[in-house]
């Protein structure tokens, strides 16, 4: 089979090991316009949940990906946007569970919990993933950039709610920008919410990706050092490491489906065709098929390019 149009990867995650992803909503669909967003910026911000694609072709592009016995640690819902936005979520949980044992993920923004249909769903999942990155309705919307229906206190209620009746791991993210939530104040505020919430762990995130916004920043090592010890939390490492994974056979076509859904930068590209025994020709032909590829954005960003759709 060739590219699919639900399965992606697998892609090496440090959370979630091996993560296959699937994709229940088209992109890039989301509640929010995150200013740190490695998709670029929100084309439909919508809090609207609703049917995207029939769960059985989704699942009928699982099954063939299974069929090939390629090996995976977690299945992670996530989705060029935000997966709860798809009105088949649980339908699709529990469908996936069917063929596999692995742990379902599912990666969230959190904006929709407040709705029980979406906290239901979320409960069928092994392992929830929300985001937490602001400590106020104000540095919600600098951060987050929410769709004007969802609120912070609705954010927060949510995800407190899911969290008292919720009996898989729950794993909040807080990524951090500089100079936006990365102040003292700001970190304690963080933590006081973090508390009334019942979570299992907190990871640390940094915009090591081209974000949204060019004025994103990272914050300092010592910032970083200082949010672990507030939030009580772990930092994720700066680059995703590991390999990426594709089933299409020519190499080009293989690195546009994984940029689809996961931005790459040169280095990535470079060991992900190093893993198929490409030669340096094909390595070079491939740059070269990216470069004048209109559809792509090439943004330099940590010196180094980085290849995203646009
Ligand atoms: S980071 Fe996630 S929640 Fe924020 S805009 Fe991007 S996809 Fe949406």
């Amino acid at each position: 089979m060739g590219e699919y149009q639900h399965v992606f990867g697998p892609i090496f995650s440090r959370r979630l090991g091996l993560s296959l992803g699937i994709s229940p909503i088209t992109g890039k669909s989301c509640s929010c316009s995150c200013i740190y967003c490695q998709l670029g910026r929100t084309k439909s911000l919508s809090m609207e949940r609703k049917s995207f694609f029939p769960v059985k072709d989704i699942i009928n592009e699982f099954k063939d990906y299974l069929s090939q016995g390629a090996d995976f640690d977690t299945v992670t819902i996530v989705g060029e946007g935000e997966p709860t936005l798809s009105l088949d979520l649980k339908e699709l949980i529990m469908e996936l569970k069917k063929y596999t044992d692995k742990p379902i993920a599912v990666i969230t923004n959190g904006t929709l919990m407040i709705n029980e249909s979406v906290r239901e769903a979320l409960f069928e999942a092994d392992i929830v993933l929300p985001s937490l990155d602001a400590f106020n309705e104000l540095s919600f919307r600098e951060i987050n950039r929410p769709h004007e229906d969802a609120t912070f206190a609705n954010l927060v209620n949510g995800l407190k709610e899911f969290s008292n009746n919720y009996s898989g791991q729950l794993w909040l993210e807080v990524m951090l920008v500089k100079d936006v939530n990365d102040g003292e104040a700001d970190l304690i505020a963080i933590k006081k919410i973090i508390d009334d919430i019942n979570c299992d762990k907190v990871y640390i995130n940094t915009p090591v990706r081209p974000p949204a916004e060019g004025f994103v920043k990272e914050p300092t090592k010592d910032t970083v050092e200082m949010a672990i010890e507030i939030l009580g939390g772990i930092s994720l490492d700066n680059l995703v490491t590991g390999t990426f994974y594709s089933n299409i056979e020519d190499d080009y076509e293989a690195v546009l489906a994984i940029i689809k859904r996961h931005p790459m930068n040169q280095y990535e590209i470079r060991e992900f065709l190093k893993s198929r025994n490409c030669s340096k020709k094909q390595e070079i032909d491939v740059f070269k098929q990216l470069e004048s590829n209109n559809e792509l954005d090439i943004v330099r960003f940590k010196n180094c390019s980085n290849y995203r759709y646009k």
